[in-house]
């Protein structure tokens, strides 16, 4: 009965962490989720716009005083120019971004790169839509862009490539030089980039968040992906955006139609708000995961782990190695949950072979207290003999 794509995944791997973190009392640091970090006053207008309404459908565009945010904020932030009444989509989330720009723009027989390790959601909604994910891997510890490979990977079908910049799961903030790189890919084989950049306003180390839209080259066939979940450490609100040109935003849109059609007023109303929040919201939120990520690396260390600072979004990849006496990076997250209490996920989960070993990922935009109870608690773990 079932479709053959859905019928072959698996449930996901943040699914299955957070519910045996649940069911074992762990302290979660595998799915990517913020706690204590909701800016108070984005909420008080969360509260003020229930209350005033309205109630009904907005505009499946979204609310136009959201629209004019997410282009002001751009601009503030990123040096992007965006007409907020013909280039900017909100969406149900990133996910559902995501699925109207696959949906919107591929058809069956399409190929499209994809950089391993990959967010999970993209594989199956492209194979949903007929068309082809084409993996390329990065490499530890450097996670260099692989140029020869992307060029041996481009063919006739091929016609997009997403780029994941802040790079979930490995922090990687793709520079200039890559994305002209990228940018030149796309002009010379006439392809689309598929952006996400969830994480762009994540990124640390005095690093600057590049978008390929910032590109004049490749502006028009660039969509650019957002998420309110993660500027504003909201992750269970799904308000999301997607930018491009306007007849690149169309069929995009004719998804975005049929999927959700709209998507909560109040919060739309919540997240314009919060995107004109003064510059120091958004420098004291990087301000405040550096130094939780600071902090984590450390104790990773102190533990025994191979971990390296990562400059975007808010992961740190410990290098289990030898340490993971099971050899298999999920039974090492599973067997770290229920005994040490502390929840991580297996990079092996993002590649599509599931075969680079000896890697977890860690979520850091917790609370200090939190991160040091999951210290201790690993500490604990490794003398009875854990790892
Ligand atoms: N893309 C990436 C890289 C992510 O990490 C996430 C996180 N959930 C999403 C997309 C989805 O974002 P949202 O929660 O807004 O659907
Ligand atoms: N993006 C989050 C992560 O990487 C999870 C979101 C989800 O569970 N789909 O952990």
């Amino acid at each position: 009965m079932a479709n053959k794509v859905f019928a072959a995944c698996e449930t996901t791997i943040f699914e299955i962490m957070s519910r045996l973190a649940e069911a074992h009392a762990a302290i979660n640091l595998g799915q990517g989720f913020p706690e204590g970090l909701e800016p108070a006053e984005l909420i008080e207008a969360g509260v003020a716009a229930l209350q005033n309404g309205p109630h009904q459908y907005p505009s499946m565009m979204g609310l136009p005083a959201l629209r004019r945010a997410i282009a002001e904020n751009a601009k503030r932030f990123f040096a992007i120019e965006a007409d907020w009444e013909r280039e900017i989509l909100v969406t149900s989330g990133a996910t559902e971004a995501l699925c109207d720009a696959f949906l919107g723009l591929l058809d069956p027989g399409d190929e499209v790169i994809l950089f391993e390790p990959v967010y999970d959601s993209y594989g199956p909604i492209i194979r949903r839509a007929g068309a082809i994910p084409v993996a390329v891997r990065l490499e530890p510890p450097e996670w260099r862009l692989p140029r020869e490979q992307i060029r041996a990977a481009i063919t006739p079908r091929t016609k997009a490539i997403v780029v994941n910049t802040p790079m979930n799961p490995i922090g990687k903030v793709f520079d200039a030089a890559e994305l002209r790189f990228l940018a030149d890919c796309l002009l010379a084989h006439d392809l689309v980039a598929v952006c996400d950049e969830v994480y762009e306003h994540l990124v640390f180390d005095g690093v600057s968040h590049l978008s390929l839209f910032a590109f004049a080259d490749v502006r028009d066939r660039v969509v650019r992906i957002g998420s309110a979940g993660k500027t504003f450490s909201v992750t269970g609100w799904k308000i999301g955006y997607v930018m491009a040109q306007a007849e690149l935003l169309t069929p995009i849109a004719r998804a975005h139609q049929f999927i959700t059609f709209t998507t909560p007023p109040a919060l739309q109303t919540a997240v314009a708000f919060g995107l004109g929040m003064p510059d120091a919201y958004f420098s004291g939120l990087k301000t405040t995961l550096e130094a939780r990520r600071d902090f984590l690396v450390a104790s990773l260390r102190g533990l025994g782990f191979e971990a390296r600072p990562a400059s975007g979004a808010y992961f740190t990849i410990a290098k289990t190695g030898l340490l993971d006496k099971d050899g298999d990076d999920l039974a090492f997250c599973r067997r770290m949950t229920v005994e040490a209490g502390v929840a991580a996920v297996p990079l092996s989960a993002f590649f599509s072979g599931r075969d680079l070993q000896g890697y977890i990922r860690f979520c850091f935009a917790k609370t200090r207290p939190t991160l040091e109870q999951a210290t201790a608690r690993l500490a604990a773990w490794r003398d009875r003999g854990g790892f």
